[in-house]
Order: structure tokens, then C-alpha cells, then sequence
């Protein structure tokens, strides 16, 4: 039901308003000065609010200020009723931000269309402020979709790249060191082949999750491809995050699966590189790393290899 709250200090204007409002439909709430008209405006806020001008104690136009500037009750329309018809009047009431503005005596039929004309207004404010909720939401779930893997929660493709530019930007201003790791599941089709996709999906879930309990909080992890995550290190250098590779390695190789009671063992093989003063994009480091990666696999998988920038020059 929408609530109208009356605000005179002349007990009868309060008593006409309320009656002819009530017969329209509305629950009229009552208040006989500006004090008690914002304490009940902030104990249960009406839609709208009719507010005489001229009262003892705080005017309306100081209440309405007062509202205008509180976030919670600036969107309550106000609609102020006062005996003074000059212009300057009505302007100054406009100004202190009331919807309209009534001279007494009014009109009924005037003083309801003017009542449903604001009331309009506060329904189509209520709507947006409900509509942008919404937006923000969906926001945040594109957000997600467009940065997380859905299957292992980990960063997706675009994602650790963004962070792996950034990352990359801090190393070359800090001049602090910087390594990429690049890693892959070991005969990963059979996999697939031998126990379905699903069992695949599970094997990628529970690789991701042991990469992240072996990680260090500083490390950015992502999957960047079907089978095949990465590891940006800051302030590591490659002999230092040798030994994480050997760690998340190590962490693979000791899984074991359960997929419908079938316990299944996966390894992978990782390409390990630093940042090198030639190096201007990620690109860079994504290609050595790949290199290292390509001959781990060469050397028989489920090991660590890591190249150099001059070994590729
Ligand atoms: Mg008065």
C-alpha cells in the first residue's frame, strides 16, 4: 500500500489531508512538526511526503533540506503545501529540492493528480535503483565468466595473460627478476581415450587444485589451454622456481584420481624460464618457455626443463 505522510502544524489541515488522501486509497501517516516528521520519515519511510511550509520549530523547507541531503530519504518526494503564493516562494521551495509545490487552499482533483504525478516519479526511481542492483550483479557474473576457468576456478587464458603483462610491467620497473612456467599433462588423451572426458575433467580439477595448494601466494596460476596451465613468478628467479616446478611436479605425480573407482595417475612436464634484458613482451618468455616445455616432452616427460634466453639466440 503506498504511504503518504502529512506534515502541518494546524492539526485540521492534517486531519483534511488525511481523509481525502485515505479516500483515494492511500495509508496516510500523520506528524504535527518538522522534528517528528523526520523521525517517523526514518522509523517507516513513506513514498511521498506533503509538507507545510510555515511551521514552529523546523520548516518545511529546512526538513526538506535536511532530507535532500541524507542518502536515505533524498529520493522520498516531497510535495510542499504553504499559504505563500509568491513566485519567490515556490522558486525557493523548488530550490531546496521539493517535487512540486501546493498553494493552500487547493484543488482536490489538483492536489491528487499532483500526488500521482510524484508518486510516479518515486515508482520509477524505486524500479532504476532495483534495475541497477541487478545490472551490478550481472556485472559481477560476466566478470566472472569472462576471467575464470568454470571447470578448475583457476584464471582463464585472457585472464593470466592480462595479470602476466602486469606482472611483467612491475619486473621492468622494480628491475626485479621474473619466471614463467609452463606445464602440461602428460599423455592426456589417453586419458580422455581410455576412461572418457569426464574422467579427463576430473583429472584437470584435481591437477589445478594441487597446483594451488603448491604454489606460493605471490604466483599467478592459470589454464591457458586444454591440458596445459601456466605459473607467473615475480621477484623469482628461474633457478629459485626450479625448485616450485619441481614441487608442483612432484605434486601431480602423486595423485591419485579416484574416477568411479578406476585410481588414475597422470604426470607433467614442465618448461621453466626467467625474464631477460632482450625480452620486450610476454611473447618473449611464453615462447622459451614453450621451447623448454617441447623438450621436456622430447627428454620423456614428467620433468623439468629450463632454457635460457641465449640458448635460444
Ligand atoms: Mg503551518
Amino acid at each position: 500500500m503506498v504511504r503518504i505522510l502529512a506534515v502541518d502544524d494546524v492539526p485540521e489541515n492534517v486531519f483534511i489531508l488525511q481523509t481525502d488522501l485515505e479516500d483515494e486509497g492511500y495509508e496516510v501517516l500523520a506528524a504535527y512538526d518538522g522534528e517528528e516528521a523526520l523521525a517517523l520519515v526514518r522509523q517507516e519511510p513513506p513514498d511521498l511526503m506533503l509538507l507545510d511550509v510555515n511551521m514552529p520549530g523546523l520548516s518545511g523547507l529546512e526538513v526538506c533540506e535536511i532530507m535532500k541531503a541524507d542518502e536515505a530519504t533524498k529520493n522520498i518526494p516531497i510535495i510542499l503545501v504553504s499559504a505563500n503564493s509568491l513566485n519567490d516562494d515556490v522558486a525557493c521551495g523548488l530550490d531546496c529540492g521539493a517535487h512540486d509545490y501546493i498553494v493552500k487552499p487547493y484543488q482536490l482533483e489538483v492536489l491528487m493528480a499532483r500526488v500521482r504525478s510524484a508518486l510516479r516519479l518515486k515508482q520509477a526511481q524505486d524500479e532504476l535503483v532495483v534495475a541497477y542492483a541487478q545490472l551490478q550483479k550481472a556485472n559481477e557474473i560476466l566478470n566472472t565468466m569472462a576471467t575464470v576457468d568454470p571447470l578448475t576456478s583457476l584464471g582463464n587464458r585472457r585472464y593470466f595473460l592480462e595479470r602476466f603483462s602486469v606482472e611483467l610491467a612491475r619486473a621492468w620497473r622494480d628491475k626485479t627478476a621474473l619466471s614463467f612456467l609452463m606445464i602440461d599433462i602428460d599423455f592426456f588423451k589417453a586419458v580422455n581415450d581410455q576412461y572418457g572426458h569426464l574422467c579427463g575433467d576430473k583429472v584437470l580439477e584435481s591437477v589445478a587444485k594441487s597446483f594451488l595448494k603448491a604454489v606460493r601466494t605471490v604466483d599467478v596460476v592459470g589454464r591457458i589451454g586444454g591440458e596445459e596451465f601456466a605459473v607467473c613468478c615475480p621477484k623469482s628467479s628461474a633457478n629459485e622456481v626450479i625448485v616450485l616446478a619441481e614441487r608442483l611436479r612432484n605434486a601431480v605425480a602423486a595423485l591419485r584420481i579416484n574416477f568411479e573407482g578406476n585410481f588414475i595417475s597422470v604426470t607433467v612436464s614442465i618448461g621453466v624460464t626467467e625474464l631477460a634484458p632482450e625480452d620486450t613482451q610476454t611473447k618473449d618468455l611464453y615462447q622459451r618457455a614453450d621451447r623448454a616445455l617441447y623438450q621436456a616432452k622430447e627428454q620423456g616427460r614428467n620433468r623439468v626443463v629450463q632454457t635460457v634466453a641465449q640458448t635460444i639466440n
